[in-house]
């Protein structure tokens, strides 16, 4: 079983059908004892016992929904059967590469706190750039990352995901109908909103521009006339720019390449968060 269906097991043991899903109350009604605790060492800590567990959160943590995800992030470790050591000290951070248990216990956090199920049918009221992600992050509680990770990958629109340091791509995530790749490692384009964000490395609020898809994509469909859409926002505590791409009309037939039932996983080969068609 994916960390999802523990995740999905648990939403639907206590009943919870809507947003915000709060992981405070769910520790509450689980009876599991949560404390914050002024350290710097670790954000969140879990004490897994049957009979006693426990969960310790850093209050160095001033980000709310970074602070759910936290705590969900080690409900993980304590639902997840395969978890098994006694003790789990983490700092779950989305951009620096971990294995494959942290992982896991991402992916339940993130199937907790934005179940698909309750999402998806909400998507179609918020749009791809960060503004409006911002929106629904603060609608579900949730960290912007998380948030934007889950818009990607279940929304309708043709959109993709990036996120880049030293104006070099870290991870790649795009929604079903998107037909382009953007390859990890490889540098971004100067004139791109993304590299002009990367200089700067304060956090400023979203903005969005539309471009030549060259800058970004090549291949079937675009040539010098072809246009998407950019949206940026730093994450200046990871040293990340995170950027959404759009193509509101799309330059091609995108059910060519679209397909519902394409299954996404995780990789697990390489230090990125990006999800692929397991065929490739
Ligand atoms: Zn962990």
């Amino acid at each position: 079983m994916g960390p999802e269906y523990y995740a999905i097991n648990l939403l639907e043991d206590l009943k919870i059908r809507s947003f915000p899903i709060n992981p405070f109350e769910i520790t509450k009604t689980l009876g599991i004892p949560v404390v914050e605790s002024n350290t710097k060492n670790y954000e969140g800590f879990l004490l897994k016992d049957t009979q006693n567990a426990r969960i310790i959160i850093s209050n160095q943590i001033t980000n709310k929904g970074r602070k759910n995800f936290t705590l969900a992030h080690e409900l993980g470790h304590h639902y997840i059967p395969t978890h098994d050591k006694k003790t789990y000290q983490c700092s779950p951070n989305p951009f620096s590469s971990k294995g494959i248990i942290e992982r896991e216990a991402d992916i339940f956090a993130s199937e907790l706190l934005l179940p698909e199920i309750l999402l998806k049918p909400m998507l179609h009221m918020y749009k791809a750039d960060f503004e409006s992600i911002i929106e629904l992050s603060e609608d579900c509680d949730t960290s912007l990352t998380a948030t934007a990770i889950k818009f990607t990958k279940h929304s309708d629109d043709c959109c993709a995901l990036i996120a880049t340091s030293n104006n070099t791509i870290d991870w790649f995530g795009k929604s079903s109908s998107f037909p382009y790749w953007i390859d990890h490692g490889a540098q971004i384009s100067a004139g791109t909103l993304t590299a002009s964000y990367s200089l700067k490395g304060v956090f400023q609020e979203p903005e969005s521009q539309e471009i030549h898809a060259s800058y970004w994509v090549n291949g079937k469909g675009i040539d010098n006339s072809s246009t998407l859409f950019e949206s940026c926002v730093p994450m200046p505590d990871y040293g990340v720019v995170l950027t959404m791409l759009w193509f509101p009309d799309p330059p091609f037939d995108s059910s060519v390449y679209g397909d519902e039932d394409e299954e996404y996983r995780y990789e697990t080969d390489k230090n990125t968060w990006r999800w692929r068609n397991p065929e490739e």
